[in-house]
Protein backbone atom coordinates (compact mmCIF):
# COMPACT_ATOMS: atom_id res chain seq x y z
CA UNK A 1 0.00 0.00 0.00
CA UNK A 2 2.98 2.42 0.77
CA UNK A 3 4.35 1.72 -2.68
CA UNK A 4 1.13 2.86 -4.15
CA UNK A 5 1.10 5.85 -2.09
CA UNK A 6 4.66 6.90 -3.35
CA UNK A 7 3.74 6.16 -6.83
CA UNK A 8 0.53 8.52 -6.57
CA UNK A 9 2.43 11.51 -5.05
CA UNK A 10 5.14 11.23 -7.76
CA UNK A 11 2.19 11.14 -10.41
CA UNK A 12 0.58 13.49 -8.24
CA UNK A 13 3.89 16.08 -7.89
CA UNK A 14 4.52 15.62 -11.86
CA UNK A 15 1.14 17.20 -12.81
CA UNK A 16 1.61 20.41 -10.00
CA UNK A 17 5.11 20.76 -11.78
CA UNK A 18 3.62 20.29 -14.95
CA UNK A 19 1.02 23.31 -14.09
CA UNK A 20 3.26 25.92 -12.97
CA UNK A 21 5.46 25.38 -15.80
CA UNK A 22 2.33 25.99 -17.50
CA UNK A 23 1.41 28.51 -16.24
CA UNK A 24 4.82 30.28 -16.28
CA UNK A 25 4.80 30.08 -19.59
CA UNK A 26 1.44 31.65 -19.97
CA UNK A 27 2.54 34.73 -17.78
CA UNK A 28 5.42 35.21 -20.19
CA UNK A 29 3.76 34.68 -23.21
CA UNK A 30 1.04 37.65 -21.32
CA UNK A 31 3.70 39.97 -21.19
CA UNK A 32 3.97 40.13 -24.54
CA UNK A 33 0.64 39.97 -25.42
CA UNK A 34 -0.10 43.45 -25.79
CA UNK A 35 2.82 44.25 -28.30
CA UNK A 36 2.08 41.70 -30.67
CA UNK A 37 -1.49 42.49 -30.86
CA UNK A 38 -2.80 38.87 -29.59
CA UNK A 39 -5.39 41.09 -26.97
CA UNK A 40 -8.51 42.18 -28.47
CA UNK A 41 -11.31 44.34 -27.36
CA UNK A 42 -14.91 42.88 -27.96
CA UNK A 43 -18.05 44.98 -27.17
CA UNK A 44 -21.82 43.71 -25.99
CA UNK A 45 -24.62 45.43 -26.51
CA UNK A 46 -26.72 46.81 -23.67
CA UNK A 47 -30.00 47.38 -24.64
CA UNK A 48 -32.96 49.57 -23.87
CA UNK A 49 -35.60 47.34 -22.92
CA UNK A 50 -38.28 50.84 -23.78
CA UNK A 51 -36.87 51.40 -27.28
CA UNK A 52 -35.45 47.99 -27.95
CA UNK A 53 -32.44 49.71 -29.50
CA UNK A 54 -28.69 49.96 -28.46
CA UNK A 55 -27.58 52.28 -25.44
CA UNK A 56 -24.64 51.27 -25.03
CA UNK A 57 -21.47 48.74 -24.90
CA UNK A 58 -19.75 46.64 -22.02
CA UNK A 59 -15.60 46.13 -23.11
CA UNK A 60 -14.75 42.64 -22.47
CA UNK A 61 -11.24 41.74 -22.87
CA UNK A 62 -10.47 38.51 -25.16
CA UNK A 63 -6.63 36.88 -25.76
CA UNK A 64 -6.15 34.90 -29.08
CA UNK A 65 -2.97 33.03 -27.81
CA UNK A 66 -1.07 31.72 -31.20
CA UNK A 67 -0.63 28.09 -30.12
CA UNK A 68 -3.55 28.22 -27.40
CA UNK A 69 -6.43 29.84 -29.65
CA UNK A 70 -8.87 31.51 -26.90
CA UNK A 71 -8.07 31.91 -23.33
CA UNK A 72 -10.96 32.71 -21.10
CA UNK A 73 -10.82 36.45 -19.81
CA UNK A 74 -11.71 34.39 -15.74
CA UNK A 75 -8.76 32.47 -16.29
CA UNK A 76 -6.29 34.97 -17.89
CA UNK A 77 -7.01 37.68 -15.73
CA UNK A 78 -6.35 36.24 -12.29
CA UNK A 79 -2.82 35.76 -14.01
CA UNK A 80 -3.05 39.32 -15.05
CA UNK A 81 -3.78 40.43 -11.14
CA UNK A 82 -1.06 38.03 -9.67
CA UNK A 83 1.60 39.72 -11.58
CA UNK A 84 0.33 43.30 -12.18
CA UNK A 85 0.03 42.94 -15.37
CA UNK A 86 -2.98 44.44 -14.93
CA UNK A 87 -2.07 47.86 -14.79
CA UNK A 88 -0.89 48.15 -18.07
CA UNK A 89 -3.50 45.68 -19.63
CA UNK A 90 -6.58 47.37 -17.90
CA UNK A 91 -5.10 51.03 -18.91
CA UNK A 92 -4.90 49.64 -22.48
CA UNK A 93 -8.94 48.24 -22.28
CA UNK A 94 -10.09 51.62 -21.06
CA UNK A 95 -8.22 53.38 -23.93
CA UNK A 96 -9.27 51.47 -26.67
CA UNK A 97 -12.93 51.46 -25.17
CA UNK A 98 -13.19 54.68 -24.97
CA UNK A 99 -11.75 55.63 -28.43
CA UNK A 100 -14.66 53.31 -30.20
CA UNK A 101 -17.06 55.09 -27.73
CA UNK A 102 -15.88 58.36 -29.18
CA UNK A 103 -15.86 57.17 -32.39
CA UNK A 104 -18.51 55.30 -32.59
CA UNK A 105 -20.91 58.49 -31.45
CA UNK A 106 -19.16 60.59 -34.44
CA UNK A 107 -19.60 58.19 -36.86
CA UNK A 108 -23.42 57.17 -36.11
CA UNK A 109 -24.95 60.24 -34.98
CA UNK A 110 -28.38 57.58 -34.81
CA UNK A 111 -27.08 56.74 -31.71
CA UNK A 112 -25.68 60.33 -29.88
CA UNK A 113 -25.06 59.08 -26.50
CA UNK A 114 -23.63 55.59 -26.42
CA UNK A 115 -22.14 54.68 -23.18
CA UNK A 116 -19.25 52.50 -22.47
CA UNK A 117 -18.69 50.42 -19.82
CA UNK A 118 -15.20 49.19 -18.60
CA UNK A 119 -14.56 46.53 -16.10
CA UNK A 120 -11.68 47.78 -13.42
CA UNK A 121 -10.46 44.65 -11.46
CA UNK A 122 -9.82 45.48 -7.26
CA UNK A 123 -6.10 45.79 -8.19
CA UNK A 124 -6.64 48.82 -10.36
CA UNK A 125 -9.14 50.22 -8.24
CA UNK A 126 -6.40 50.45 -5.46
CA UNK A 127 -3.52 50.87 -7.46
CA UNK A 128 -1.51 54.75 -6.77
CA UNK A 129 -2.64 56.84 -9.50
CA UNK A 130 -5.91 55.33 -11.35
CA UNK A 131 -8.06 58.88 -10.97
CA UNK A 132 -5.07 61.01 -12.86
CA UNK A 133 -4.32 58.13 -15.19
CA UNK A 134 -8.61 57.70 -16.02
CA UNK A 135 -8.30 61.64 -16.40
CA UNK A 136 -5.26 61.25 -18.57
CA UNK A 137 -7.02 58.56 -20.99
CA UNK A 138 -10.75 61.08 -21.08
CA UNK A 139 -8.42 63.56 -22.33
CA UNK A 140 -5.78 61.89 -24.53
CA UNK A 141 -9.18 59.89 -26.16
CA UNK A 142 -11.77 63.18 -26.21
CA UNK A 143 -14.49 60.72 -24.48
CA UNK A 144 -16.78 62.45 -22.67
CA UNK A 145 -16.79 61.49 -19.02
CA UNK A 146 -20.32 61.69 -18.55
CA UNK A 147 -20.68 58.24 -21.44
CA UNK A 148 -17.87 56.05 -19.72
CA UNK A 149 -19.32 53.85 -16.57
CA UNK A 150 -16.67 51.64 -15.04
CA UNK A 151 -17.77 48.39 -13.32
CA UNK A 152 -16.51 47.26 -10.08
CA UNK A 153 -17.43 43.71 -8.88
CA UNK A 154 -19.58 44.06 -5.13
CA UNK A 155 -17.30 41.46 -3.93
CA UNK A 156 -14.23 43.97 -4.51
CA UNK A 157 -16.15 47.00 -3.24
CA UNK A 158 -17.48 44.86 -0.21
CA UNK A 159 -14.11 43.99 0.88
CA UNK A 160 -11.88 47.06 1.17
CA UNK A 161 -14.91 49.80 1.59
CA UNK A 162 -12.93 52.77 3.49
CA UNK A 163 -9.97 52.24 0.77
CA UNK A 164 -12.42 52.30 -1.79
CA UNK A 165 -14.89 54.86 -1.18
CA UNK A 166 -12.34 57.75 -1.42
CA UNK A 167 -11.09 56.46 -4.87
CA UNK A 168 -14.70 56.02 -6.12
CA UNK A 169 -15.27 59.92 -4.68
CA UNK A 170 -12.82 60.80 -6.74
CA UNK A 171 -14.07 58.96 -10.05
CA UNK A 172 -17.47 60.02 -9.55
CA UNK A 173 -15.96 64.19 -9.65
CA UNK A 174 -14.64 63.20 -12.71
CA UNK A 175 -18.03 62.93 -14.51
CA UNK A 176 -17.87 59.40 -15.28
CA UNK A 177 -20.44 56.92 -13.66
CA UNK A 178 -20.20 53.52 -11.26
CA UNK A 179 -21.55 50.57 -11.13
CA UNK A 180 -21.72 47.55 -9.34
CA UNK A 181 -21.13 44.16 -11.41
CA UNK A 182 -22.36 41.04 -10.72
CA UNK A 183 -24.70 42.08 -7.90
CA UNK A 184 -26.14 39.22 -5.81
CA UNK A 185 -23.17 37.05 -5.94
CA UNK A 186 -21.67 38.66 -2.74
CA UNK A 187 -22.94 38.94 0.80
CA UNK A 188 -23.70 42.51 0.98
CA UNK A 189 -26.72 44.67 0.92
CA UNK A 190 -27.64 46.81 -1.18
CA UNK A 191 -29.10 49.02 1.49
CA UNK A 192 -25.43 49.21 2.33
CA UNK A 193 -23.91 49.72 -0.73
CA UNK A 194 -26.55 52.76 -1.73
CA UNK A 195 -24.23 54.94 0.35
CA UNK A 196 -21.47 54.14 -2.59
CA UNK A 197 -21.14 56.84 -4.86
CA UNK A 198 -22.77 54.43 -7.84
CA UNK A 199 -25.62 54.78 -10.19
CA UNK A 200 -25.97 51.41 -12.07
CA UNK A 201 -26.77 47.91 -10.58
CA UNK A 202 -25.98 44.86 -12.83
CA UNK A 203 -28.00 42.45 -11.26
CA UNK A 204 -26.19 38.97 -11.68
CA UNK A 205 -26.85 36.16 -14.71
CA UNK A 206 -26.99 34.15 -11.96
CA UNK A 207 -30.56 35.63 -11.01
CA UNK A 208 -31.72 36.46 -14.65
CA UNK A 209 -30.87 32.67 -15.70
CA UNK A 210 -33.22 31.63 -12.50
CA UNK A 211 -35.74 33.81 -13.52
CA UNK A 212 -39.04 31.63 -14.44
CA UNK A 213 -42.68 31.86 -14.85
CA UNK A 214 -43.12 30.21 -11.41
CA UNK A 215 -42.75 32.22 -8.89
CA UNK A 216 -39.34 30.25 -7.32
CA UNK A 217 -37.04 31.97 -4.81
CA UNK A 218 -34.25 33.20 -7.47
CA UNK A 219 -37.18 35.14 -9.29
CA UNK A 220 -38.29 36.27 -6.36
CA UNK A 221 -34.97 37.58 -5.02
CA UNK A 222 -34.11 39.18 -8.30
CA UNK A 223 -37.60 40.84 -8.19
CA UNK A 224 -36.66 42.47 -4.62
CA UNK A 225 -33.80 43.88 -5.84
CA UNK A 226 -34.88 44.81 -9.04
CA UNK A 227 -37.23 47.06 -7.16
CA UNK A 228 -35.53 47.88 -4.45
CA UNK A 229 -32.80 49.18 -6.63
CA UNK A 230 -35.40 51.36 -8.74
CA UNK A 231 -36.20 53.01 -5.52
CA UNK A 232 -32.85 53.80 -4.49
CA UNK A 233 -33.29 55.44 -8.09
CA UNK A 234 -30.35 53.55 -9.20
CA UNK A 235 -30.07 51.99 -12.90
CA UNK A 236 -30.42 48.46 -13.67
CA UNK A 237 -28.87 46.60 -16.50
CA UNK A 238 -30.14 42.88 -16.29
CA UNK A 239 -26.47 40.69 -16.99
CA UNK A 240 -27.09 37.30 -19.86
CA UNK A 241 -30.66 37.83 -20.90
CA UNK A 242 -30.96 34.72 -23.22
CA UNK A 243 -34.89 34.21 -23.44
CA UNK A 244 -38.43 36.09 -24.44
CA UNK A 245 -39.43 34.72 -20.94
CA UNK A 246 -36.75 36.49 -19.00
CA UNK A 247 -36.80 39.23 -21.16
CA UNK A 248 -40.82 39.77 -20.83
CA UNK A 249 -40.09 39.29 -16.66
CA UNK A 250 -37.79 41.72 -16.38
CA UNK A 251 -39.46 44.30 -18.80
CA UNK A 252 -42.32 43.98 -16.42
CA UNK A 253 -40.55 44.60 -13.72
CA UNK A 254 -39.65 47.94 -14.89
CA UNK A 255 -35.68 47.16 -15.45
CA UNK A 256 -34.57 49.39 -18.50
CA UNK A 257 -31.55 48.04 -19.49
CA UNK A 258 -30.19 44.43 -20.32
CA UNK A 259 -27.55 42.91 -22.03
CA UNK A 260 -26.58 38.95 -23.09
CA UNK A 261 -27.04 36.39 -25.79
CA UNK A 262 -30.89 37.02 -26.38
CA UNK A 263 -29.59 40.55 -28.35
CA UNK A 264 -26.18 39.97 -28.93
CA UNK A 265 -22.73 38.19 -28.10
CA UNK A 266 -19.79 40.22 -27.21
CA UNK A 267 -17.76 41.35 -30.97
CA UNK A 268 -14.99 42.77 -32.18
CA UNK A 269 -15.31 46.29 -33.21
CA UNK A 270 -15.40 46.04 -37.18
CA UNK A 271 -18.80 43.37 -36.38
CA UNK A 272 -20.29 45.91 -33.87
CA UNK A 273 -19.67 48.92 -36.84
CA UNK A 274 -21.98 46.40 -39.03
CA UNK A 275 -24.57 46.01 -36.72
CA UNK A 276 -24.74 49.77 -35.28
CA UNK A 277 -24.75 50.81 -39.37
CA UNK A 278 -27.58 48.73 -39.88
CA UNK A 279 -29.52 50.65 -37.05
CA UNK A 280 -31.07 47.26 -35.54
CA UNK A 281 -34.42 47.57 -33.32
CA UNK A 282 -35.66 44.44 -31.48
P1 LIG B 1 -18.53 40.04 -16.37
O1 LIG B 1 -18.00 41.42 -16.17
O2 LIG B 1 -19.62 39.59 -15.45
O3 LIG B 1 -18.98 39.99 -17.89
C1 LIG B 1 -20.14 39.35 -18.35
C2 LIG B 1 -19.81 37.98 -18.90
O4 LIG B 1 -21.03 37.34 -19.28
C3 LIG B 1 -18.96 38.04 -20.16
O5 LIG B 1 -18.11 36.89 -20.15
C4 LIG B 1 -20.00 37.91 -21.28
O6 LIG B 1 -19.48 37.42 -22.49
C5 LIG B 1 -20.95 36.93 -20.63
N1 LIG B 1 -22.32 37.01 -21.17
C6 LIG B 1 -23.00 38.09 -21.60
N2 LIG B 1 -24.26 37.76 -21.99
C7 LIG B 1 -24.38 36.44 -21.77
C8 LIG B 1 -25.46 35.50 -21.98
O7 LIG B 1 -26.58 35.82 -22.41
N3 LIG B 1 -25.21 34.20 -21.67
C9 LIG B 1 -24.01 33.79 -21.17
N4 LIG B 1 -23.84 32.49 -20.91
N5 LIG B 1 -22.97 34.64 -20.97
C10 LIG B 1 -23.16 35.95 -21.27
P2 LIG B 1 -16.57 37.00 -20.58
O8 LIG B 1 -16.43 37.93 -21.73
O9 LIG B 1 -16.07 35.59 -20.70
O10 LIG B 1 -15.89 37.67 -19.31
C11 LIG B 1 -15.78 37.00 -18.10
C12 LIG B 1 -15.31 37.92 -17.00
O11 LIG B 1 -13.97 38.35 -17.22
C13 LIG B 1 -16.11 39.22 -16.90
O12 LIG B 1 -17.34 38.97 -16.25
C14 LIG B 1 -15.16 40.08 -16.12
O13 LIG B 1 -15.22 39.78 -14.75
C15 LIG B 1 -13.81 39.62 -16.64
N6 LIG B 1 -13.33 40.57 -17.66
C16 LIG B 1 -13.54 40.61 -19.00
N7 LIG B 1 -12.92 41.67 -19.57
C17 LIG B 1 -12.29 42.33 -18.57
C18 LIG B 1 -11.46 43.53 -18.51
O14 LIG B 1 -11.19 44.22 -19.50
N8 LIG B 1 -10.99 43.88 -17.27
C19 LIG B 1 -11.27 43.15 -16.13
N9 LIG B 1 -10.75 43.56 -14.96
N10 LIG B 1 -12.05 42.06 -16.16
C20 LIG B 1 -12.57 41.65 -17.35
CA1 LIG C 1 -18.84 43.38 -16.08
CA1 LIG D 1 -21.14 40.93 -14.48
CA1 LIG E 1 -19.57 37.79 -13.82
Amino acid sequence: AKAVGKACYAVFDQTMHRHALERLQLENDLRRAIETQQLQVHYQPIISMDTGKITGFEALLRWYHPQRGMIAPNYFIAIAEETGLIQTIGQWVLREACQKAKLWQLTFPQFPSLFMSVNLSIHQLTYPNLVEKVAEILTETGCDPRYLKLEITETAIAQKAETVIPILEELTQLGIQLCIDDFGTGYSSLSRLYYFPISTLKVDRSFVSGITQSTNGTTKIASAIVNLAHSLGLEVIAEGVETEQQLATLRSWGCQLAQGYHWAKPAASPQIEALLASCPCW
